[in-house]
């Protein structure tokens, strides 16, 4: 069958690049070096299999390298396996005139008369040596014309050779797939689709500077086609600012969190007539192109101009940040299918990157606690809790009712001091343990140690009274006590690091504040000798750290509060 549809050409009227320039031998073929060195192996040795399928993205190759494996089977003048696209039968192929070759486009002719009339020219002898059926697509074929191509597999005709290229080998017949030899082909290399396309330009003698074939590759994203129609509607349009959104802005204002700016820079760019799927698209390239350069710049793509401003966002956001960026697009780019505003989607996207606060995943969590450490802010932190402000009023006297303490004690079972522990300096297991020292020790000894998690709730614990080797401590409510359970464990070791002893904690519901513990020895000093920033940062810091610590305390122990 041969190829009807008219050759494209570009806007200036000449034949368009990727048509001049397709490869036309295995020695031209770019970036399909493993496919290259199968196929031409095989023709070589003469051990060319019926089937093959060709699996792989678009634009990689996958049909014009089923044309020279037709070329190669049929050339005049084979060279080590490779056509010489010179001779009548390699030129025939190239025009599609030639009988050899059979392309069927099975996205528009799946059914299975469509299958049955080309299988029955199977039969028929050609005048080359082998016929070569490339079926496009052939994951669209319907289940009648797979069944009818099957049949045909189990039995091919000698000299025939059917190449089945799909961009979705999954969805081919498992009982076709296992019938062919498969190859996958992949998307090709910054670098490599950077010097095709230099060679392109030599050969067809280009006015394309470095910076548009860079942009040519970017648009190209792994595909020789792409980039080469990209290379060809640039250099006829010269509309460099035109091919890719410019992210820059973007990128300032998720490093700075700026979620105004975030949206202003994001307006810009509809403005400029991006469609926000495509930005979300692009955006997560350039993010991902980002990731890349952190963790494995070897494997990144991104051409020379680019890695230097990629790297360095890299370096300005942090790996944390820029995966949970990856992350965050990557839903919006699946919830923008449905959503009836696109652009809303994106704008919402941005804002909780920005603002981790709104969002309430586990990472974001995490991304929370992270800034807070970067941030300086101790409470929360594993530095001794000194509270930045004063959270808890020393020096009230509100009478501490006992009668309404409700709840069952728990308690974190004792066990013996392990013995190749050292002994604490300053007191030893005999020495009676005062409730001012042991306060003391708790709150700035004891709670540091513990997990984070057991810190947040920590924080609104309260030493009220000790007995023997046995704490009473309490907590401003029911539910916060039940989740005492789960930062038992932390706080058990925490504690038989510090006292040595096992010491009994049992927990009471108590919303007042404390009583006044005598001769406490840090009382809340004033903030500027708590923060370690200066003095402007640190007003602005213990405000962002209060309201994120109660936020977080909030979220994880649903049901307390700060007292
Ligand atoms: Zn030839």
């Amino acid at each position: 069958m041969a190829e009807t549809t008219p050759v494209p050409t570009s806007i200036d009227g000449v034949t368009a690049l990727y048509r001049r320039f397709r490869p036309g031998r295995f020695a031209e073929l770019r970036g399909q070096d493993h496919v290259v060195r199968a196929l031409q192996g095989a023709v070589k040795n003469d051990r060319v299999v019926h089937a093959y399928l060709f699996s792989g993205p678009r634009g990689t190759g996958k049909t014009t390298t089923a044309r020279i494996l037709a070329k190669a089977l049929n050339c005049e003048h084979p060279r080590d396996g490779d056509a010489c696209d010179e001779c009548g039968s390699c030129v025939a192929i190239t025009k599609g005139s030639s009988l050899d070759v059979v392309e069927l486009d099975a996205a528009s002719n799946n059914g299975v008369d469509d299958i049955r009339e080309i299988i029955a020219g199977a039969w028929h002898g050609t005048p080359g040596s082998w016929k070569v059926y490339i079926f496009d697509e052939v994951h669209q074929l319907s289940k009648a014309a797979s069944a009818a191509l099957l049949k045909t597999l189990e039995e091919p005709p000698q000299h025939v050779v059917f190449v089945l290229a799909t961009t979705e080998p999954h969805k081919v017949m498992p009982t076709i797939r296992s019938r062919t030899q498969h190859l996958e082909f992949r998307l090709i290399g910054g670098e490599t689709l950077s010097s095709l396309l230099h060679d392109v330009k030599g050969a067809a003698g280009l006015a394309a500077d470095d910076e548009l074939i860079d942009a040519a590759v970017r648009l190209g994203r792994g595909s020789a086609r792409d980039a080469l129609s990209a290379l060809d509607q640039l250099i006829a349009t010269g509309a460099l600012s035109e091919t890719q959104p410019e992210f820059d802005g973007l990128f300032h204002s998720l490093v700075n969190l700026d979620a105004v700016g975030a949206l202003r820079s994001l307006a810009v760019l509809t403005k400029e007539g991006w469609d926000p799927e495509q930005l979300a698209e692009s955006f997560a390239a350039e993010v991902r192109q980002v990731f890349l350069l952190q963790v494995a710049p070897e494997v990144a793509d991104a051409v020379d101009s680019d890695r230097e401003r990629l790297s360095a966002w890299g370096a300005q956001l942090g790996l944390p940040r820029t995966v949970r960026i990856l992350e965050t697009f990557g839903l919006a780019m699946r919830e923008m299918k449905s959503a009836p505003e696109k652009v809303v989607t994106l704008e919402v996207a941005l804002v909780r990157l920005i603002r981790p606060e709104l969002d309430s995943s586990v990472q974001s969590l995490d991304e929370r606690l992270t800034k807070l450490e970067r941030e300086g802010a101790r409470p929360v932190a594993s530095t001794p809790p000194v509270p930045a402000t004063p959270l808890r009023p020393i020096g009230t006297t509100a009478p501490r009712e006992t009668s309404e303490v409700t709840a069952a004690p728990v308690t974190s079972e004792s066990v013996a001091t392990p013995s190749d522990l050292p002994t604490a300096p300053s007191v030893s297991s005999d020495a009676p343990l005062s409730l001012e020292d042991v306060t003391e020790r708790f709150e700035n000894h004891v709670v540091p140690r513990t997990p984070r998690s057991a810190q947040l709730l920590l924080k609104n614990a309260h030493v009220r009274s000790l007995e023997g080797h046995r704490l009473t401590v309490s907590l401003p409510n029911e539910e916060m006590r039940q989740n005492t359970d789960h930062i038992a464990p932390g706080l058990k070791s925490a504690m038989d690091h510090e006292f040595k002893v096992p010491i009994q904690i049992e927990w009471v519901i108590d919303a007042s504040p404390p009583r006044p513990v005598a001769a406490r020895p840090r009382a809340p000093q004033p903030e500027s000798e708590l923060s370690g920033v200066d003095d402007d940062a640190s007003e602005e810091s213990t405000v962002v750290v209060d309201s994120m610590a109660g936020h977080l305390i909030s979220e994880m122990f649903p049901g307390a509060e700060e007292i």
